[in-house]
């Protein structure tokens, strides 16, 4: 087991998270050589990371960065690409990353060393590094399993560097820890998609043989097929892509409706009376509009997907119909781990295309333009 130092010449700049009631929660990037350097890793390392929001990532050399106590230095393989990456780089959201960050929290690969401290993972373990980074593990919501509400939270490729790296330095406590059975590729999907979408049909509180709607066929989308099916619901997919339609057919969705060209409210009425659990993975803030009106009486419809805005909602048709709508992020280590469970037993299988960290922009593009059939999984190492 390696304890890394930081090297001397390793100037670091601090992001500070733009919560101002967070500590500086990551150590950036530098554009000049440090003079020192891990044992387990080379002293600089190839990254995709945003330096303007709106502009393509610039693809270079960083220092490959030093674990800090009770981190392990990370050797990445694959990361997939999340929308999420996409809110990054364009600056989408409210509350903002501070570039230059490097983005990605799907990577996945093997410990190479580590801080002092480290009791969680040791040395060749395989290890993601997830959306929740950090949490600061003793506030109200992190004493009562609702870590990902901690407001001293770390977003992993948002306000701390990600795995659109070789190297990635990460809390040991809050990696995730990758069952035998799978693969970087293959788990880099579900440690964000998967472990949101398990979570979000969590959240509706449905039970087998219920009707449950995916809204938005992506990357989140289809892998929440395939949990609603091995969770016993019964699936109605929504895209506006009929090559979407036709992955969510082929993943167990027994209805599918194309919302171009039809009115999904009235079709899902229509069809199954409605539905007892909406799950909204869309990046279409139509598709919100629509959510509750795709429920039955008592359903209740939760917001996974984040396009920048807003949407109406009827006051007298959620009072009436007795309806809940509840927004849900990511998953709690223990949601990741039942998440990864599932995908490791083969219940749960992301639609991967391979690509490059040289090609990320392209990935990033047509992920804006809806192109994108499954996830994309840049291969690193
Ligand atoms: P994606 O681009 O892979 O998928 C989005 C899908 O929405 C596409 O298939 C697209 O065709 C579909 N779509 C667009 N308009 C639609 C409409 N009107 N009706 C139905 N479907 C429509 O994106 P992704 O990686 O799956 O991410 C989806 C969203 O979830 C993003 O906003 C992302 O930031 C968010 N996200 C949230 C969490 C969380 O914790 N809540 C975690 C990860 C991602
Ligand atoms: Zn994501
Ligand atoms: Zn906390």
């Amino acid at each position: 087991m390696k304890t890394l130092t930081v090297p001397p010449a390793a100037k670091s700049i601090k992001i500070s998270n733009p919560n101002s009631k967070q500590k500086p929660v990551a150590t950036a990037i530098v554009h000049r050589k440090s003079m020192g350097a891990p044992s387990a890793a080379p002293r600089m390392m190839k990254a995709a990371f945003v330096t303007e929001f709106g502009k393509p990532l610039t693809i270079g050399e960083l220092p490959v960065p030093q674990p800090k106590d009770g981190e392990v230095l990370i050797k990445i393989e694959a990361c997939g690409v999340c929308h999420t990456d996409v809110h990054a780089a364009d600056g989408d959201w409210p509350v903002k990353p501070r570039p230059p960050f490097v983005p990605g929290h799907e990577g996945i690969g093997r410990v190479i060393g580590m801080g002092r401290g480290v009791k969680e993972v040791k040395e060749g373990d395989l290890v993601g590094v997830p959306w929740l980074f950090e949490a600061c593990g003793h506030c109200d919501y992190c004493l009562t399993s609702r870590e990902t509400m901690c407001e001293s939270a770390v977003y992993g490729g948002y306000t701390a560097n990600g795995g659109f790296a070789e190297y990635c330095a990460a809390p040991a406590a809050y990696v995730a820890r990758i069952p035998v059975g799978l693969d970087a590729i293959a788990a880099g999907p579900i440690i964000c998609a998967g472990v949101t979408t398990y979570k979000g049909i969590k959240m509706a509180d449905c039970r087998p043989d219920q009707w449950f709607v995916v809204s938005g066929v992506g990357g989140l989308g289809h892998l929440a097929i395939q949990y609603a099916k091995a969770m016993g619901l019964r699936v109605v997919a929504v895209d506006v892509a009929d090559d979407k339609l036709e992955l969510a057919r082929r993943l167990g969705a027994s209805v599918t409706f194309n919302a171009k060209t039809v009115d999904v409210v009235k079709a899902v009425q229509d069809t199954i009376g409605g539905a007892h659990g909406v799950l909204i993975t869309a990046v279409s803030k139509i598709a919100f509009a629509q959510g509750t009106g795709m429920l039955r009486r008592g359903g209740t419809c939760v917001l996974n997907g984040l396009p920048p805005g807003d949407f109406p909602l009827s006051i007298f048709d959620v009072v009436f119909r007795c309806l809940t709508v509840r927004g849900s992020l990511v998953g709690t280590r223990s949601d990741m781990k039942e998440a990864l469970a599932f995908a490791a037993e083969g219940k749960v299988k992301a639609n991967i295309e391979l690509s490059t960290l040289e090609n990320v922009n392209e990935v990033l593009e047509r992920l804006r333009t809806g192109k994108v059939n499954g996830r994309v999984v840049l291969k690193i190492a």
